[in-house]
């Protein structure tokens, strides 16, 4: 039996700012902080409450963006 850290579920959400992606979070019962993500294909960061900080793993590109604008947010170049 482990009785280490249990993570009592998360959930997950889409975004769409032209690109669209799946964020996947974990969840704790007592400890969730807003942490940040970034979209894949942009750059935009946003917040949602979770348990740990969002790694590459979390974030699922669905559809690229279509809007055809290769600019990023903040003009941050975010390589992956
Ligand atoms: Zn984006």
């Amino acid at each position: 039996m482990n009785h280490g850290f249990t993570i009592s579920g998360g959930d997950s959400f889409e975004e769409n700012c032209g690109a669209k992606f799946k964020v996947n979070t974990t969840k704790q019962k007592a400890h969730n902080d807003r942490e940040e993500y970034n979209c894949p294909e942009c750059g935009k960061t946003s917040t949602r409450r979770a348990s740990l900080p969002f790694r590459d793993r979390n974030i699922n590109l669905i559809l690229p963006r279509t809007d055809g604008r290769t600019d990023r947010y903040n003009g941050e170049i975010l390589l992956i």
